[in-house]
């Protein structure tokens, strides 16, 4: 259970951060919710949180600008008293071939998707570290352990977050504070509408378990890893991809 604390989850209006904003909603906590520009879609699933008789906020919020970062985690603070658990979520892809990837699509996906992290937990493990307590959760992607053609931006910002996971781990380790990573496989979002339907087929065929994941299934794991039960796991990577990088 994760009855009275507050979970900030960026990226939690859509897709995989909203299962996880839900479930953790579903075990007790309140959620502050990160977006970066579709409002009506996060005030959507902070009525559903208040649906469940938790408490839900929203804020607009660029993870990839330090200082704008920074103004939101002392606002989230002021409003809840306190941050238990970090998920750093929001992501982007820009996906494309090296011989033509644009150098600011590079340089976009590294910002959203490792600096955003990076940005978080400097801004909010000063308050977890005055509590001796916290549990922090990345999510990366098997792109970043398996590489990926077309996703050099994005896997190398995975495949960085996973770094940053494991140093975060140690140096926090002392304090009481976890810091673990999920890596989801394929998952059913709109990160992978943009996909065509051949490609999905062709991906649901290669997964072990013959099927996408679901923001469900990871969000389990998030649950999990920001519990009581996971109290003794840090520094882990969690696969969540239904085989797909045995
Ligand atoms: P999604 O449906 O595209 O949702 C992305 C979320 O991130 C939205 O809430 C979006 O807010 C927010 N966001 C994007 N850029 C942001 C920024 N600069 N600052 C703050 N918030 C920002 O994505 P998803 O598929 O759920 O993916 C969630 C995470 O899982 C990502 O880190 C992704 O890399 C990872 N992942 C996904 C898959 C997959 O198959 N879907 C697989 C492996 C890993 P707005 O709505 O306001 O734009």
């Amino acid at each position: 259970m994760l009855q009275n604390k507050t979970a900030l989850i960026t990226g939690g209006s859509r897709g995989i951060g909203r299962a996880i904003a839900l479930a953790m909603a579903q075990q007790g906590a309140n959620i502050a919710i990160i977006y970066s520009g579709n409002e009506a879609v996060a005030q959507e699933t902070a009525e559903e949180i208040r649906a469940l008789g938790r408490e839900a906020e929203t804020y607009r919020c660029d993870v990839a600008k330090f200082d704008e970062a920074g103004a939101t985690v002392k606002a989230v603070l002021k409003r809840f008293g306190a941050i238990d658990i970090l998920v750093n979520n929001a992501g982007i892809t820009r996906d494309g071939l090296l011989l033509t990837m644009k150098e600011q699509d590079f340089d976009d996906v590294i910002a959203t998707n490792l600096k955003g992290a990076f940005h978080m937990i400097r801004h909010v493990s000063g308050a977890m570290l005055r509590k001796k307590s916290g549990h922090i959760i990345n999510i990366t992607s098997v792109s970043g352990m398996m590489g990926n053609a077309g996703q050099a931006n994005y896997a190398a910002a995975k495949a960085g977050l996973i770094g940053l996971t494991k140093t975060t781990a140690k140096e926090l380790a002392s304090r009481g504070i976890t810091c673990n990573a999920i890596a989801p496989g394929f998952v059913e979002t709109d990160m992978t509408k943009k996909l065509s339907e051949e490609q999905l087929a062709a991906a649901a065929d290669v997964i072990p378990l013959k099927r996408m994941g679901r923001p469900e299934d990871i969000a389990a794991a998030a649950v999990f890893l920001a519990g009581e039960s996971a109290a003794y796991i840090t520094g882990e990577i969690l696969k969540v991809d239904g085989g797909l990088y045995i």
